[in-house]
């Protein structure tokens, strides 16, 4: 890596950034043996022991001479963690921002952008042997832990070690792990290896036309077999495709049949760096209209280089995804690299297909499915230019991509790119930097853009791109409101009109799938009877029900009122403030539809590994009738025989106690009605709600996102709320109620005191959404500014408080989130 600053000799002493929420950097000696190899300079990653513990921390340059007087004994660096320097120019530059404008801790942040270390792994690894495999595809070992262990070292063929497996298979300890995996050992199904000295990749396996069967054979396939048809069209263009590159409705069957034939076999790569690396294949697809029209501007844009950055608006499936691989294209051509976030990149296996399709070997994936090992090496792979193309979850954002030319944020609104946990960045926010710093383009991309990035468009900092249409003009879904108020169900689930619209589903063998917002906890109060729900006079959110208190409160300024026995709008007495969750819907369909293949994706469903890979595969393949999930199935996919999507209730998100609320959930509204129709066939959305009169689904109904967004704006503007405002939140936490109460209490009437008018408005103290979470009592204040620089005036002087005359006790967690997403 040439990036590095190069130094004469190497420093005696450095000033080193530990991992820790702390300002300032500390000052270290070199031992002479790190120095005599030239190491523990700029850019190193070191060991160091600090206040008693061992940290690790990042060389950021080297430090006076001498350390002055009254200075406490020097350490020195006990080691050098990588072979390297790790941390380029570019990133030094990239992590001190961040750690000003999101008040962390530059080693902390530093930490984050780092790959985990992949070395030094020693414990034995386990692989599944021959023998084992044939036992695992016979169903020898029919359920059980061992069987789940074959499962589960059948999908990661280079052997994990007991630990990982036990970590795979969620809720078996390692106590348990090892004798059952002695036992497979025993019987020869399992192998175990001591870890070489370098460890090795997953051997990737290559679908390859060995010969192209006549024409005849080839109509007769398109008739009887057309998914066997499909996969040898698509060896047909392209002679030799990873088998992780294809649909995973193709993987299988249609695959065993074709190599039956004789036609395709499976091969082992080579291994890259060997010349097999294939290249870049052009666009096979004619773009639409709206797609050159949308392309001008970026191709533009990628030709001057330097910094510019898009919104690209466009409907689901209007090809924003092929957009960003003929933008791509032009980047590679001029020998530039690329970045590529995504909300999720596990919940997308499609997509990452796709890129591999069209640029092979070129592209390395960073995201937390992999282990340390497999990221260190993509990361390192990217690092140095080797793989131009990284495609990302959040914090892939800070690989140090060599000639970066182009930085795409698709599904840019996702609140997944806000960390919910210090340092609190955003991917996106932190993209738009990035891209200035490396004179790149940025694209951010999405069917609902954010309303601030919407406003960004507006105001003419983005360059406004908009697709309205889907390619070939298919249809967008009809969407149809159900008023919930209405049905005779008390559950609440499954309104008449969606148990019908599920049975012609089942009858023409088409799938549906089944909404629920995660988020279902039971905060707000809501009347089955009118749909009333109690909303903060103040700050328009909705108020938050607590049991034990039997209260409303707002949880943005404090605002409190009794907990209402009846309705205030309409005198029911049926307030409701159950949750509803994924598992109960499930129990509800199949007694419904007994004879229905029901699949559920939640986060109980999914804990695994590779566990949504799964459900999706089923999916794919048609085995499932009816998916109910969360939020994991409304992003992404592609699977044309979805006809009909049902959202069970549009209020759990509507009524969250968020000023986002509306906008969260229109873009989830959207998103996954967008999961309708994406084959031939028409898709049909139907939304149940108890609020039909909301301008939030009133315009949903219609998918008129310009037109929530004029209504949103006006109500983001007449409160005052981003994007006409910046908020920060000062979060209290501590074991002990009154110590948090107390602590708050003072820092609020201290801001309140000493922020000069005009500067920021302090609201609450409040307690947050979850007064008490894990045994911890939470409360926070916001900071209301109207610019970003005003924001950080109010906190630089909330930081001299709270190091100065306000620390907080001890047993009190105090931390700054800027920009927050999600407020509670
Ligand atoms: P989005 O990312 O906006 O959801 P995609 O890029 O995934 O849209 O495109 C939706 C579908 O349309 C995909 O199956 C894609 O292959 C196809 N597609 C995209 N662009 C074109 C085009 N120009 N011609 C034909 N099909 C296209
Ligand atoms: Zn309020």
């Amino acid at each position: 890596m040439s990036s590095f600053l190069a130094t004469d000799a190497p420093p005696l002493y450095v000033q080193v950034a530990v991992s820790l929420p702390l300002y300032q950097t500390f000052t270290y000696r070199v031992p002479e043996h790190l120095r005599e190899k030239g190491r523990g300079v700029r850019g190193d990653r070191v060991l160091v022991s600090f206040g008693g513990r061992r940290l690790t921390g990042y060389v950021v340059g080297p430090a006076p001479a001498t350390p002055g007087k009254g200075v406490p004994e020097v350490k020195d660096l006990l080691e050098v963690l990588d072979e390297a320097p790790v941390v380029t120019e570019e990133i030094f530059r990239l992590t001190r921002w961040l750690a000003d404008y999101y008040c962390a801790g530059w080693g902390e942040v530093l930490r984050t952008a780092l790959p985990a270390l992949g070395r030094g792994r020693r414990a034995p690894l386990w692989k599944l042997s021959e023998a084992g495999e044939e036992a695992l595809a016979a169903g020898a070992v029919r359920k059980g832990l061992r069987r789940g262990i074959l499962e589960i070292l059948s999908e990661h063929r280079e052997g994990l070690t007991a630990g990982q497996t036990a970590r795979q298979l969620d809720g078996h300890p390692e106590s348990s792990i090892r004798p059952a995996l002695r036992h497979l050992a025993r019987q020869g199904w399992v192998e175990v290896r001591n870890l070489p000295a370098r460890w090795r990749t997953r051997p990737t396996l290559l679908a390859e036309l060995v010969q192209p069967p006549e024409e005849l054979e080839e109509e007769k396939l398109k008739r009887r077999a057309p998914r066997q048809w499909e996969l040898l069209r698509l060896l047909l263009k392209t002679p030799s495709l990873r088998l992780d590159a294809l649909p995973a409705g193709l993987r299988g069957g249609p695959l065993r049949a074709l190599t039956a034939k004789g036609w395709v076999r499976v091969q082992e790569a080579t291994g890259a760096g060997d010349g097999s690396k294939d290249r870049a294949k052009p666009s096979p697809l004619r773009p639409t209209p709206h797609q050159t029209q949308a392309f001008g501007p970026i191709a533009e844009s990628l030709r001057q280089g330097g910094f510019q950055a898009f919104l690209l608006h466009g409907v689901t499936a209007s090809g924003k995804t092929e957009l960003y691989l003929r933008a791509i294209e032009q980047v590679l051509a001029d020998g530039k690299g690329v970045i590529v976030l995504v909300p999720e990149i596990a919940l997308t296996p499609q997509l990452l297909g796709r890129f591999r399709e069209r640029f092979g070997e070129q592209v390395v994936e960073l995201h937390s499915d992999l282990s340390d090992p497999e990221r260190y090496r993509g990361w390192r792979c990217a690092a140095s230019g080797e793989v131009p193309i990284v495609v990302g979850a959040r914090s892939a954002i800070f690989t140090p991509v060599p000639r970066l030319g182009l930085i795409v944020v698709d599904e840019e609104h996702e609140p997944s790119y806000k960390q919910e946990e210090s340092p609190r960045y955003h991917a996106r926010d932190v993209a738009l930097i990035r891209g200035r710093f490396a004179g790149a383009t940025v694209i951010l991309g999405s069917a609902t853009p954010s309303l601030e990035s919407y406003w960004n468009g507006r105001k003419g900092k983005y360059h406004y791109l908009s697709m309205p249409k889907r390619v070939e003009n298919r249809p967008l879904p009809s969407v149809s409101i159900v008023d919930m108020r209405k049905e005779a169900s008390s559950e609440g689930i499954l309104s008449k009109p969606l148990k019908e619209a599920l049975e012609e589903r089942l009858r023409r063998k088409e799938q549906s799938l089944l909404f629920l917002n995660r988020r279902g906890f039971a905060s707000a109060l809501l009347c089955r009877d009118c749909g009333h729900v109690a909303q903060c006079p103040h700050c328009a959110v909705s108020l938050t029900f607590h049991l034990q208190a039997a209260c409303l409160r707002c949880h943005y300024c404090g605002h409190r009122a009794p907990g209402p026995k009846t309705c205030p709008g309409c005198a029911g007495v049926r307030l409701d403030r159950r949750g509803l969750g994924t598992q109960r819907v499930e129990e509800t369909v199949q007694r419904l539809f007994p004879e229905a293949a029901v699949g559920r994706m939640d986060r109980d469903t999914t804990r695994a590994r590779g566990a949504h890979r799964r459900i999706l595969d089923r999916l794919a393949r048609g085995e499932v009738d009816i998916l109910i999930g969360t939020q994991m199935i409304a992003k992404g996919h592609d699977y044309p025989a979805i006809t009909l999507v049902g959202v069970i209730s549009a209020d759990i998100s509507l009524n969250m106690p968020d000023f986002r609320a509306a906008e969260r959930t229109f873009q989830l509204l959207t998103q996954v009605a967008g999961r309708a129709g994406r084959g031939s066939g028409p898709g049909e959305v139907f939304l149940q709600t108890y609020r039909p009169d909301h301008y939030c689904i009133r315009f949903a109904r219609t998918q008129d996102y310009d037109g929530f967004c004029r209504q949103e704006l006006e109500f983001r503007r007449e409160l005052r709320y981003p994007p006409f405002s910046r908020l920060a939140r000062l979060r209290v936490e501590s074991g002990d109620a009154e110590m948090a109460k107390e602590f708050v209490g003072r820092l609020a009437d201290a801001m309140i005191k000493i922020l000069p008018a005009g500067v920021a408005e302090v609201m609450g103290p409040s307690p947050g959404v979850f007064p008490k979470l894990q045994n911890r009592y939470r409360w926070q204040i916001l900071l209301k500014a109207s610019t970003p620089k005003l924001l950080l005036q109010a906190l630089r002087m909330g930081s001299e408080l709270t190091e100065g005359r306000l620390r907080p006790p001890s047993k009190v967690r105090f931390g700054v989130d800027v920009d927050p997403v999600e407020l509670f």
